[in-house]
């Protein structure tokens, strides 16, 4: 590779100005959906005009959640790492690479290559992935190399590979359509994973008799469509399946023949399953569930031979995840269910990418191409064809380990890709703590500003969605190519190249001799195929067809979902591949359909599970347990969809869910700030009472960081523990303490500019993107005495002019102050104060911030908190994906009868794309048919 060179992937349209369509795939979850984009180019700039679910892609059919529609929203270039930086200078390539390196080398030389550790994510691309681990376990010389995804399917992958020999996903999308039973376990795919949700309320909705089960402490958004909910108790999910495993056994409902047929240790399953569950009662009483209900899910279960079990976070996310994912896979040995249309255990993967990372050994305890780091055969197969004497031999460490030894100055030099692990691991003042004190931190990321970012030695400015190019594949094993919509942006580079030129400054240039993701790809699929058949080494994970693939074959590639094995080759290396080759490519639905699995014996592998409680306990001091989890339309840390003001409204700020009666019983106000607090951390959330939780629990979202609050950070308060085989920590279940924070007076900030990290004598401080400039919500227990004076200060932009107008009233004796700041009669700031939770609706003072003068009616508005007159708020934000807000659909409502979801669809449009908010509006109707 020509140093510091990065070829073109493809010419753009050479006229002046041309539009054209970039097909590409969503970077955020795991379910993979196909982006259409509509790129203007003009000679040197790239603008994307709109964005849109791909119709062609098979698992999304033109549609996008909230996320999706809204990433063009994300790509906003003042907030992207645009050039190198070393010890917080900025610089270029050569030094920035030269410094890395030499640091990387010296603490190699000097402690050995245990001493250096990579954690990477789930949202690199399977081409970075591949040479990622490459060099790290394949040339340097240690297996600490782990990733975010160890934190969302680890366990499944564990149980996949106990069970079928592999790390294999059985079913496909296709499944939730043809399901006549889909169970939910411990997974909101209405929030979580909503284009699947919509395709299993389109087949309810086309077939009505079809059940929809949601097993979940909480009452979810997914309970919406539910015909039964079953809100056991945290942590007693493998309690409930072995259950249901006993009782199948116990009324012959369970598939003798295929057991005996295709299955071993049975009996060892069954036992355990009657020790730890013999009967409905005891199943309920452990569960804290009524027992007719555990029996109906037991009666619908054995009854319908097309039953689909989805399972995500809620299961994986325990220190007994493992055991819980073979509990529900073996009521499926049981049943014969695996593989076939409508039948199946299927995890629900959370990163885009964390598949295509299984794929290539992003795993501390993985080889390359689903291969074994114990296994010697498989070691020396990969020293072969990697051509090395160094690949690691013994498992390295995985993520919440990985910091421990950095804390613990085992680890030496970390160096983090694509991912916040500052705010997304557990105990995560801990890892904040731990990467302070490390010698070396480099970071590779594409945005500026992240709190693992600040902690970092070397920054390393990485390609962001829309610049990059290569693959990941989705929960289904369906391989899709993420595509460029833009050049470059300053001196971002792809993560791949980022590593093959580190590769090469520590040594190793001949093996990472790659321009072109094509041919890491290529290297990858070649690896899969190595030696892979029925009487050498035989791996489930095989895509060796694709292994000639040409850079214009690749360039074109569609969805694939591996294996893909046909030998049916290119027409020539760098056509376009025919339609037949194509069909060829398109690899393999459902996996263990003939009963034929992976392990050594081909049989799969039941697997005896004595149910565990979590790690930590409740007591007196720590009396609830804290449950996080995800949002709507947020992802991970907000590092990018923070940046959208349309997907800011629908849950601003940081918020626990509590019951009615903990919110008594702890003195909490709805509205009030909470103070919350575990054994690891503390942190201040918004209270939001809700009859969704179950008393003795509360939820808390994990996507706040330092960026976007003070002390918003869940994941500080979230216990260490890890499932012993897989590594995963349990964030579903910590013991916590919370108490109101006594605050004097609450806030509302709107600015035009953003304060940004400036700090505020205040407690509670949330930032939030507006269409039109910033808002922030305040909370404080210093009382203020001069309310004049400090909004003078929180309302000047820098520039003041003397013919600034300054608007205020003050009601000193009631506590309430308001102010604003206008310039040439256009609003630059306004401030609100209150001595108790500000609840009225504030969403349309940021409107008045649009460049124009206000007119006498909004001035006063501004000061009576009301809309000007004549005029409506809509409200805080229902439907993300048109915009909707909740006092528009309220006055729909009412104005028109409006009687269901579809009416309020086909007037408003909210609830038509993603239909995630439906619940909601569905909801509001409810709530409208209430008496006054
Ligand atoms: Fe993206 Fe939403 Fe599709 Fe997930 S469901 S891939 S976030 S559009």
């Amino acid at each position: 590779m020509n140093d510091l060179t990065l070829p073109r992937m493809h010419d753009r349209p050479s006229e002046a100005s041309s539009v054209h369509c970039v097909k590409t795939t969503c970077p955020y979850c795991g379910t993979g959906c196909g982006v259409s984009a509509e790129v203007r180019s003009t000679p040197g700039q790239d603008n994307i005009i709109a964005i849109s679910g791909d119709n062609q892609h098979p698992t999304n059919a033109g549609k996008l959640c909230s996320k999706g529609s809204h990433l063009a929203e994300t790509l906003e270039p003042s907030a992207r790492l645009l050039a190198p930086e070393v010890d917080g200078q900025t610089t270029d390539w050569k030094q920035a690479l030269a410094s890395a390196a030499d640091r990387l080398q010296a603490i190699i030389d000097q402690h050995g290559p245990d001493a250096v550790a990579f954690y990477c994510s789930g949202q690199l691309l399977t081409e970075d992935y591949y040479v990622a681990n490459k060099l790290i376990k394949g040339f340097i010389g240690t297996a600490n190399i782990d990733t975010n995804s160890r934190l969302c399917m680890s366990s499944a992958v564990v149980g996949h590979k106990r069970a079928f020999g592999s790390d294999s996903v059985p079913a496909c999308y296709e499944d939730l359509d043809l399901a006549e039973m889909v169970v939910l376990t411990g997974s909101n795919a209405a929030w979580c994973h909503p284009i699947l949700f919509q395709r299993i309320r389109a087949a309810k909705a086309a077939n009505p008799s079809r059940r929809l089960v949601v097993i979940d402490p909480r009452r979810t958004a997914s309970c919406d469509e539910a015909d039964l909910h079953l809100p056991l108790k945290p942590g007693t999910d493998a309690i409930l399946f072995n259950g249901l495993l006993v009782w199948l056994v116990a009324r012959n409902a369970h598939h003798a023949d295929y057991i005996a047929q295709h299955t071993d240790q049975f009996d060892a399953a069954i036992d355990a399953a009657r020790a730890s569950a013999p009967t409905i009662e005891h199943v309920a009483n452990a569960c804290e569930l009524a027992p007719d209900a555990v029996e109906q899910f037991y009666r619908w279960f054995a009854e319908t031979p097309k039953t689909l079990t989805c399972f995500s976070q809620g299961i994986n996310q325990s220190s007994s995840g493992s055991d819980k994912v073979n509990a529900i896979i073996n009521v499926h040995l049981a049943t014969g269910r695996i593989g076939l249309p409508g039948a199946s255990p299927f995890s629900l993967t959370g990163q885009p990418n964390a598949m295509g990372g299984r794929e290539v050994g992003g795993l501390a305890n993985q080889l390359a191409a689903h291969m074994d780091l114990q296994n010697p055969a498989h070691h020396q197969l990969l020293s072969r064809f990697w051509d090395s004497d160094r690949v690691a031999d013994k498992p390295g460490l995985k993520a919440v380990e990985l910091f421990d030894a950095v804390a613990q100055g085992q680890v030496k030099a970390v160096w983090i890709m694509a991912t916040n692990p500052v705010d997304s691991l557990p105990d995560a003042d801990r890892v904040r703590s731990a990467l302070e004190h490390c010698e070396l931190v480099i970071v590779s990321d594409c945005m500026a500003a992240t709190d693992t970012a600040a902690t970092a030695n070397i920054r390393f400015p990485a390609a962001a969605w829309g610049e990059r190019d290569g693959t990941v594949t989705n929960a289904e094993r369906c391989i899709s190519r993420q595509r460029a919509l833009q050049p470059l942006s300053g001196q971002a580079r792809p993560d791949w190249w980022i590593i093959c030129q580190m590769a090469q400054r520590l040594g190793f240039g001949e093996a990472f001799d790659f321009q072109h993701p094509a041919q890491i790809f290529r290297e990858h699929a070649r690896l899969s195929g190595y030696q892979n058949s029925p009487d050498a080494l035989p791996r489930g994970f095989n895509i060796s067809a694709l292994a000639e693939i040409g850079d214009l074959a690749y360039e074109n590639l569609t969805p694939t979902q591996w294996p893909v094995i046909t030998t049916t080759k290119t027409d020539q290396p760098d056509t376009v591949p025919s339609q037949a080759v194509q069909q060829a490519w398109s690899g393999t639905a459902r996996r263990f359909a003939n009963g034929s699995f992976d392990t050594s014996s081909g049989r799969a592998n039941f697997v005896a599970i004595s149910p565990r409680p979590p790690a930590y306990q409740t007591d007196q001091q720590f009396p609830l347990v804290l449950n996080t989890g995800r949002l709507r339309d947020q992802w991970h840390t907000m590092t990018r969809t923070g940046l959208s003001p349309s997907l800011s409204g629908h849950r601003p700020e940081p918020q626990v869910e509590i019951h009615p009666r903990d919110a008594q019983r702890f003195a909490l106000k709805p509205d009030g700030i909470a103070r919350l607090r575990t054994r690891w951390g503390t942190m201040l959330a918004r209270v939001a009472v809700s009859e969704g939780q179950q008393p003795g629990q509360i939820f808390v979202p994990m996507h706040w960081s330092d960026q976007f609050a003070n002390e918003g950070r869940v994941c500080a308060l979230v216990n260490p523990a890890t499932d012993p085989l897989s590594g995963q920590p349990e964030s579903k279940h910590t013991p916590v303490n919370i108490e109101p924070l006594a605050s004097q007076w609450y806030g509302v900030l709107i600015r035009r500019d953003a304060l940004g990290s400036t700090p505020l004598p205040v407690d509670y401080r949330v930032r939030i993107r507006e269409h039109h400039g910033h808002r922030e919500l305040l909370a404080s227990t210093t009382a203020v005495q001069d309310w004049p004076a400090q909004a003078a200060a929180w309302l000047a932009d820098g520039n003041e002019q003397d013919t600034d107008q300054w608007l205020s009233y003050d009601d000193h004796a009631a506590g309430l102050y308001r102010a604003a700041r206008l310039r040439r009669g256009e609003l630059q700031a306004v401030l609100y104060i209150s001595p108790a939770p500000i609840t009225f609706d504030t969403a349309w003072l940021s409107a008045l911030l649009e460049p124009q003068a206000l007119s006498l009616e909004s001035r006063r508005a501004l000061l009576s908190g009301q809309p000007p007159q004549g005029q409506t708020s809509c409200g805080a934000t229902v439907c993300a994906c048109f915009g909707v807000g909740r006092n528009t659909i309220v006055d729909a409502i009412n104005e028109h009868s409006l009687d269901s979801a579809q009416a309020v669809g086909a007037m408003l449009k909210a609830g038509t794309n993603c239909g995630s908010c439906v619940p909601d509006i569905r909801a509001l109707i409810e709530e409208a048919a209430l008496p006054a």
